[in-house]
């Protein structure tokens, strides 16, 4: 038997509680409550961004290095408590414990890549000739609000967490209601290394996103989630012209050519299509497969994907994981019932590991999809589960053509045997990121790469110098040296 966990919000450093409680339920054992939160209001949005308000007023000014240590100090603290934050994450969102483990992992990279990088990129930058003295600062904002998703929480959070605050700014966060419990647990943690106020949270759902992205005193949206929801996010921002980032969703395609080897091919596709069930803003949702080897590609992905084992995210042989939510499930079954109908073949693959349990829990069997209709909603809608189309293809401009016929434009991958070739095509898709060979960062792109959206994917990128200065003014400054006293 677990502990059911019971958690307030955190306002100006104290502890709320509310009349209205949000029952948390385990997605892959859905009789199990696994935490209650307490949702907040308008009011609480409005205390917390007040509080956040003056915290900032201090915090702006505390020297870089000391912000820096207070972030560290927190991710040392997160480390030390990140298998008990990964085992909640399982139970309230349903991914696998390696997949959680990961995301927390994440998370405190995050922390540590920007306070790693802050000291070097927050420095003026200083110019002089004898008529005057010129400084472009980067000074922090203000209140950043920052509104999360629930599929991959704990990374997203602290991808916005880092970066505001080694800048200076302070932060009211919205977790998800389909994930609440480990990023609060984690954010007062967190809190604790920081002045209060610096750090609030306040769970609800979308009234309360709303209620924070309509406030007047909030000077920046940072926010991960559905690209209806970002458009709802961006009108509210233009009420008081407020910054944005914008993390949205994506369509991603993978385009395999002619001169790649299914054998090498397939292992490393399916690492990009299914980790978390598919719920992956950057997961392949559509791959583009020439007609001439369709068959034997079909075929071979299929064999790869039934070794997937389907249950519970705390069972040591689960491979594959539930889905988090009821929306989700219905919207991708539902996509699954109208291909079969539309005559596409549909393979449901993978097995059952607790088949008593399979009807208490969002299970949904890893499916591969062929002889889909480029037009079928699951081809040009975002699915976010785990079905996956498979599009004929001729010529390879056809190929192009179709991975860019969309509104969307996160990530996309190509996969050859031929590195130039893969180079070239990989310049000509409409995206943010494009991967050659795989659909994963290295550890280099760890390092290197910003990540976010092209088109309505989304505005604005993170990690690497280019995210951090996301949370940036720039303040340029200029002295006239003409009228000045002379200094004794
Ligand atoms: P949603 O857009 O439904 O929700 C995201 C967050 O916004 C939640 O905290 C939600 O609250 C809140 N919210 C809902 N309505 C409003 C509103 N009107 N104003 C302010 N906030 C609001 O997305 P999901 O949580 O379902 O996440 C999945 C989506 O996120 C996918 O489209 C995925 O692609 C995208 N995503 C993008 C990433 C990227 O880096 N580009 C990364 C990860 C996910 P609540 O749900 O609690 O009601």
């Amino acid at each position: 038997m677990h502990e059911i966990i019971k958690l307030n919000m955190l306002i100006n450093g104290r502890e709320v509680d509310s009349p209205h409680q949000l029952e948390v339920r385990d997605p892959g054992k859905l009789t199990d409550v696994v935490g209650t939160v307490a949702m907040g209001s308008a009011s609480n949005v409005h205390d917390a961004v007040c509080a956040a308000h003056a915290a900032f007023q201090s915090w702006r000014l505390m020297p870089v290095h000391e912000r820096v240590q207070s972030l560290m100090a927190g991710a040392a603290a997160m480390e030390e408590v990140s298998t008990q934050l990964a085992t909640t994450l399982v139970r309230e969102q349903g991914m696998l414990l390696r997949e959680t483990q990961r995301d927390v992992n994440n998370g405190i990279k995050s922390l540590r890549e920007m306070g790693s990088i802050a000291e070097d990129f927050l420095q003026a930058e200083q110019f002089e000739d004898e008529d005057s003295l010129v400084r472009v600062e980067k000074a922090p904002r203000g209140v950043i609000a920052a509104i999360v998703p629930w599929n991959a929480p704990m990374g997203l959070t602290m991808g916005k967490v880092g970066p505001a605050l080694a800048a200076g700014n302070t932060l009211v966060v919205k977790p998800s209601a389909f994930a609440p419990l480990a990023v609060s647990q984690a954010l007062k943690l967190l809190a604790g290394f920081f002045p209060p106020g610096t750090i609030n949270v306040v769970h609800g759902d979308a009234d309360v996103g709303s209620a924070l992205t309509h406030h007047p005193l909030v000077r920046q949206i940072s926010f991960t989630g559905g690209t209806k929801t970002g458009k709802a996010v961006m009108a509210a921002a233009a009420e008081s012209i407020k910054n944005i980032n914008l993390e949205l969703g994506g369509n991603d395609p993978a385009i395999i050519l002619d001169d790649a080897d299914p054998a090498l091919v397939v292992p490393e596709l399916i690492k990009g299509i299914f980790p978390r069930s598919g719920q992956v803003c950057y997961a392949v949702k559509r791959v583009y497969v020439p007609a001439r080897i369709m068959p034997s590609f079909f075929d071979a992905l299929c064999a790869a994907v039934d070794q997937y084992q389907v249950g519970h995210g705390l069972n040591p042989l689960s491979t594959f994981a539930p889905m988090n939510n009821h929306k989700q499930y219905d919207y991708v079954l539902g996509l699954i019932a109208q291909c079969r109908q539309a005559g596409a073949i549909v393979r449901e693959l993978g097995s059952r590991l607790e088949p008593d349990n399979w009807n208490n829990g969002l299970y949904v069997q890893p499916t591969v999809i062929k002889d889909v209709a480029p037009t079928a909603e699951l081809v040009v809608a975002e699915q976010f589960g785990p079905a996956i189309p498979l599009v004929a293809y001729d010529t390879e401009e056809q190929a192009l053509q179709m991975a860019n016929d969309t509104e969307y434009g996160l990530a996309s991958s190509i996969w050859t045997s031929d590195p130039n070739r893969g180079l070239a095509l990989s310049s000509r898709l409409e995206a943010g990121v494009t991967f050659v060979n795989s659909h994963a960062r290295t550890p280099l792109g760890e390092r290197h790469m910003p990540f976010g959206g092209a088109k309505q994917s989304g505005i604005g990128r993170v990690r690497t110098p280019i995210g951090l200065a996301e949370y940036v003014e720039y303040h340029a400054i200029s002295l006239n040296k003409k009228n000045c006293q002379p200094q004794t």
